[in-house]
């Protein structure tokens, strides 16, 4: 039975192994209570999240120092394995007629894990299910930039919460230094969440982080998400496939521009083609993909900040698109698709007269 209580301002009073009660003591701050910390150290442990006070445990003997902190308490909360404190605690609480709870939050025991989760492109709306059941589960989140961050702290209670944000080229936690920190965390019996956007294996690096995990031991196991290659396409009306019009879809990285070889093989193919990390190559790809014999007139659009307020598609042709591209200013993220089923995106113009008016303009560079 899950039960709502408002326990903003209430005063908490958390007893227990570091681990578990420092997890219970961030659920209960981030809902708003007056949380104190009562610690098995002198010290409050290392992660204690910031305005939670903490004081040291008295002897399970020391009534007196028990009932001084237990007689303001609104709930009082042990966590971890039972113990001599935890069974007194209960029985005072019982006396003193103060609400009481055991939670077995934190390490789910010397064996940690990691789950790597797709976040989806965005949008919270899009996680999935079983991503969400994780992020209730975690003790730690590693997220991405793209991944959807904005209710991360509700969405993950328990959890701290660590950006290893990847900006296109600038990368402020190297890939080898998050599967360090992955690893190390589930050796000290965390459940790890690492949260990608999209999904983990679409470039997003997953591949990599499952090996080193394997190499080094750890439980590890993936939950899909939403890929931003098809999604936000069809977030601008987009199918990547149509009867009639595309029947194949391609999802390239432009990351590094495609060789003459792929160039080639992707201009007799047909379909739709998907790029994504595709603004910093766009005009060589586009230069590219017509010299190999694509039209210069088959319909492209780019999507731009896909599930946010400020989406935005740019359609155009081909040949058009580098201009275009630069003449309203396209950034980051954004999707690049080419082929007939772009051509849908004319339907979206409307929302966005300023694009729809340019993509009536000759590319003065051509
Ligand atoms: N694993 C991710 C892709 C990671 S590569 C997935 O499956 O979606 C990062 C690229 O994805 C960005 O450069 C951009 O091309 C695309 N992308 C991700 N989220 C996006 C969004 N909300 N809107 C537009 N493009 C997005």
């Amino acid at each position: 039975m899950l039960l709502d209580l408002d326990i903003r301002d209430r005063r908490v009073v958390i007893f227990g192994e570091p681990a578990a009660a420092v997890a219970s003591a961030r659920r209960f701050a981030r809902a708003g209570a007056r949380v104190r910390l009562v610690g098995t150290e002198p010290a409050p442990p290392a992660a204690t999240p910031a305005g939670v006070a903490h004081v040291a445990q008295p002897a399970a003997g020391d009534v007196p120092a028990l009932l001084r902190l237990l007689a303001p308490a609104w709930l009082v909360v042990t966590t971890g394995p039972a113990s001599e404190l935890g069974d007194r605690v209960r029985s005072l609480c019982g006396q003193l007629k103060i609400a009481h709870t055991h939670q077995s939050v934190g390490p789910v025991g010397p064996r940690g894990r990691v789950v790597l989760v797709g976040g989806g492109p965005g949008a919270t709306r899009l996680l999935t299910l079983e991503a969400c059941e994780a992020l209730l589960d975690a003790d730690v989140v590693f997220y991405d930039r793209l991944a959807p961050t904005a209710d991360l702290a509700r969405l993950a209670p328990g959890a701290e919460l660590v950006d290893v944000g990847k900006l296109p080229y600038h990368h402020p936690t190297s890939q080898d230094r998050i599967q360090e920190l992955i690893i190390e965390r589930a050796r000290r019996g965390q459940t790890v969440v690492r949260l990608k956007g999209g999904d983990p294996f679409v470039f997003g690096r997953g591949g990599e982080e499952i090996l080193a995990c394997r190499a080094a031991g750890v439980d590890v196991r993936v939950v899909p998400g939403v890929t931003s290659a098809v999604a936000v396409p069809a977030a601008a009306g987009i199918p990547v496939t149509h009867r009639g019009a595309s029947r194949a879809f391609t999802v390239l990285s432009g990351h590094l521009p495609p060789s003459t070889a792929e160039l080639t093989a992707l201009a007799g193919l047909g379909g739709t083609l998907v790029i994504l990390m595709g603004m910093a190559s766009l005009t060589q790809t586009v230069t590219g993909l017509v010299a190999a014999g694509l039209s210069p007139d088959t319909p492209a659009a780019v999507v731009e900040r896909g599930f946010s307020d400020s989406q935005r598609t740019t359609p155009g042709r081909l040949a058009d698109l580098p201009g275009l591209v630069g003449r309203v200013g396209v950034t980051s993220p954004a999707v690049v698709v080419i082929g007939d089923v772009a051509a849908f995106a004319a339907d979206q113009v409307g929302a966005d007269p300023l694009t729809a008016r340019l993509s009536l303009l000759p590319d003065p560079g051509r």
